[in-house]
């Protein structure tokens, strides 16, 4: 037998096969068109994650608008996301107070009134007491440890959980890295200098400060200046020099105090309405993650580029008083800040279970930055000083 009695005789066999397959090229070509057309009525109905669509978010901020510092990491994240998605996802950043006041931008973002908001958590702490743990714990952690706890120490995953049952989705949205411990009109000695006065301190620090004989007052920044000018406040903490020169707040108080205790790496938070964010495609909702992480580093950068700058113009040129706070009333206020700490894991269940988590990280990365960050900062220092 040859092979070519072999084609022969199987001849009509291989026509039959090459019509087959010409059939079924047909059919599949058939059904790619007709998932093309369901496509293009998708885009022209603009269905939830549509590629070709433009979305437009709304967001709303805690803070005044355009104000620097704290205000920039909403208009860096609309600016980049612009910018990188090619105008598919653009933002529109809103001040305090221009669709909603400062401390309504939570339940904003949460009914779907703005698509995403920029504030602080601990701001949220009467609606969720845990919150504090996302801003910042008094002798907590600093800007490089709470980034290291969102990422890899299961922050982010409790910070979500925390918020799941208000429809948001929080992420980390920039750091003031350590604050000054506040404005003050009078020198503060001892622990008997804070008892009967009124500052504006929030967070858990706001109880720290009542639990060792002062009142705590929540205002929001845009409020400031004129509550300490007007005597409603005695005292008040804002953030640091950078914030706190363009605040003037040089111009209503005389004494500024350091270390700032109560934030000693402050995050702010981006929060995301949960149906807005799942509307995206999934390109532009990994845009959205990666935009609010740059610019969490971005508000970091620039605070550590400006503070020093800022502080020198305060003191040289505004003769403000810099004063450090007393080791007594130092010990005085981590030692209310771990009761602080206690009373709040007792009565909230989160909070418990989220103290874990810090708890854990914090003790870790305290023991290896005590011989890493801190033991090189003293042989800085050392050297430094060597040197005058
Ligand atoms: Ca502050």
């Amino acid at each position: 037998m040859t092979s070519s009695t072999l084609n022969g005789r199987y001849a009509p066999l291989i026509i039959l096969a090459l019509l087959a397959a010409l059939v079924i090229v047909l059919a599949l070509w058939a059904t790619d068109r007709a998932s093309t057309a369901d496509d293009m009525q998708a885009v022209s109905t603009g269905q939830v994650g549509d590629k070709s669509r433009q979305y437009h978010w709304k967001i709303v901020t805690t803070w005044p608008k355009n104000f620097p510092g704290l205000g920039t990491a909403a208009e860096n994240f609309a600016e980049m996301i612009a910018e990188m998605s090619d105008g598919r996802l653009t933002a529109r950043v809103y001040g305090a107070g221009e669709i909603v006041p400062a401390f309504e931008v939570f339940d904003a973002v949460s009914q779907g009134v703005a698509d995403a908001g920029h504030g602080a958590a601990y701001y949220w702490k009467g609606k969720i007491p845990s919150s504090v743990f996302f801003t910042a714990v008094p002798f907590g952690m600093t800007a490089q440890e709470m980034n290291g706890w969102f990422a890899h120490g299961g922050g982010l995953e409790l910070w979500r959980e925390a918020y799941a049952p208000s429809n948001l989705i929080p992420m980390a949205g920039g750091s003031t890295g350590v604050q000054m411990a506040g404005w003050f009109n009078k020198e503060i000695n001892s622990v008997e200098d804070l008892k009967g006065l009124k500052m504006r301190i929030p967070g858990l620090a706001g109880e720290v400060f009542t639990a060792v004989g002062g009142t705590s007052v929540r205002i929001p920044g845009g409020e400031l200046y004129t509550s300490l000018q007007t005597g409603v406040v005695d005292a008040a903490e804002w953030v640091g020099p950078y914030n706190d020169l363009a605040l003037g707040l040089y111009q209503v108080a005389e004494y500024y105090y350091y270390p700032g205790w109560h934030e000693p790496g402050a995050m702010l938070e981006f929060i995301v309405n949960k149906q807005s964010f799942e509307a995206l495609p999934p390109d532009l909702q990994a845009m959205v993650t990666i935009t609010s992480r740059a610019a969490n580093q971005m508000m970091l950068d620039e605070y550590t580029a400006r503070n020093n700058a800022a502080l020198r113009q305060l003191v040289d040129e505004h003769g403000v008083k810099l004063r450090r706070l007393p080791d007594d009333v130092l010990l005085a206020l981590s030692r209310a800040s771990e009761q602080a700490m206690q009373d709040l894991v007792a009565r909230d269940p989160m909070a418990a279970k989220i103290y874990v988590s810090f708890k854990e990280f914090y003790d870790g990365v305290r023991a290896y930055h005590h011989i890493s960050e801190q033991a090189y900062i003293n042989a800085r220092d050392l050297a430094f000083e060597d040197g005058e």
